[in-house]
């Protein structure tokens, strides 16, 4: 933000800065409320993290949304907007718009066709709602007098109410930034340390040179970070370290330092399957009995992971159980994280403890509001994110 501009400014009800999901949606709320209103972007292109998301299909929802899946230093404050503004509320209004979707798994619903549908709808009910978009606006400072002023490239603007909802910095090449930050920060509004979330797991350059071959190689695990839930999806090696849904989820957890938790066999018992295996195939080395329900380059690398050498026979009923145990709770020992350049959200965030969880609204700064991902309210993979999207715009929309 640099000096202010002179000159005119148009006065109106709502400025809103940030044209994604959480945006649109406040925009769109206090615009039926008969509030005049101004969605401010940077980009030339609006809508950019709906466009890619899901794969190109938007998960645009989870019908299980609800606290328990967000990640936050005060997971209470998502309470109430989440109850007030439901996954069924945005269904409706794609439905509405005769949007196909379809439920994939675990409650994540998605475009039929594709993402775009959601920004043609959320453009057709901006315009219906009499809110106006303008792009390319880039801020050039942003005042509090009695008003805010907000000046920027496109035109200056004065409202009593300024919604943020500039998004994170993940993805920085299409847009992204940490405006809502530095804005935060301007207005002593506290910010919790943002990291990278939903983002694979990084190895040592030792870990990389014995699981390089694995590369490509997925299969359904557990990952847990210390303090997170059991997560059970698919696990996938990748050259730099471990993907895949099950660990995005953990990374959300997960600080430098920390262990990270994953069970390769989740709920199988393969202390008995070695055993029993040992009856039937004493020479079978205890790597290629491992391979019995796990791709047999990943049995491999575990295997000496665990230190699991020789044959069945070679290896007593403890030695079995003690490499079962092993391959159940292995620590991959990550070294960090993949940052923003891939990160699907950024955790952490403008620390909710100062805002009012009704209205989105900064209690010390009357008139302020944050929404979206640049809060810190993270949610899981599938659909959660966009959810909250939707439901804290809703809460400061209807708040104006
Ligand atoms: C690859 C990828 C896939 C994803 N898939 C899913 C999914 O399927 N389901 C799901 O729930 N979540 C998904 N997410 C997460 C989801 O996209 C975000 O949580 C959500 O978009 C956040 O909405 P928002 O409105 O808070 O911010 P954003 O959607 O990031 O919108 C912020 C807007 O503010 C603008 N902006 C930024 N800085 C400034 C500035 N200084 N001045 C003016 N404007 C500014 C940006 O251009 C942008 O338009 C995905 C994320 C990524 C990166």
């Amino acid at each position: 933000m640099n000096a202010a501009e002179p000159g005119r400014a148009d006065q109106v009800d709502v400025v809103v800065l940030g044209a994604g999901a959480a945006g649109f949606m406040a925009a769109i709320e206090a615009g039926k409320r008969g509030k005049s209103v101004v969605l401010l972007d940077h980009a030339e292109t609006i809508g950019e993290k709906i466009r890619i998301s899901g794969g190109g299909r938007c998960n645009f929802t989870n019908v299980n949304a609800g606290p328990k899946n967000f990640v936050s230093e005060n997971p209470k404050f998502c309470v109430s907007a989440l109850a007030r503004y439901k996954p069924r509320d945005f269904l409706a209004m794609v439905e509405k718009h005769k949007i196909e979707w379809y439920e994939k798994t675990l409650g994540q619903l998605f475009c039929r066709n594709s993402a775009n549908d959601i920004i043609e709808m959320l453009l057709d009910e901006l315009a219906a709602s009499g809110g106006l978009l303008v792009t390319g606006a880039d801020v050039r400072d942003i005042d509090k007098a009695e008003d805010f002023q907000v000046f920027t490239t496109r035109g200056n603007w004065r409202a009593p109410r300024l919604i943020v909802a500039t998004g994170g910095p993940s993805i920085p090449k299409i847009g992204a930034s940490g405006f809502a930050y530095e804005l935060a920060a301007r207005f002593g509004v506290p910010v919790v340390r943002p990291r990278p979330a939903l983002t694979p797991f990084l190895f040592s350059e030792e870990m990389k040179a014995r699981s390089g071959k694995l590369a490509g190689v997925s299969t359904e695990v557990t990952a847990q970070a210390p303090g997170s839930p059991v997560f059970r999806e698919a696990g996938l090696f990748t050259h730099r370290g471990l993907s895949g849904p099950a660990l995005l989820q953990a990374s959300s957890y997960w600080r430098q330092g920390q262990p990270l938790t994953v069970d390769f066999a989740p709920g199988r018992d393969l202390a008995a399957e070695l055993i029993a295996a040992k009856s039937t195939n004493p020479r079978r080395e205890i790597a290629t009995a491992l391979g019995a329900g796990l791709p047999q380059r990943l049995a491999g690398f575990l295997a000496e992971e665990v230190s699991a050498w020789g044959t069945l026979a070679d290896a007593s009923h403890a030695e079995l159980r003690r490499v079962a145990a092993a391959i159940h709770a292995l620590d991959m020992r990550p070294v960090g994280l993949e940052g923003w350049r891939i990160a699907e959200v950024a955790a952490g965030g403008v620390d909710v403890r100062a805002l009012d969880s009704q209205s989105m609204e900064v209690r010390a700064v009357p008139g302020l509001h944050f929404i979206g991902e640049c809060l810190d309210v993270t949610g899981w993979l599938g659909g959660y994110n966009f959810q909250w999207a939707w439901a804290s715009g809703a809460a400061a929309g209807r708040a104006m």
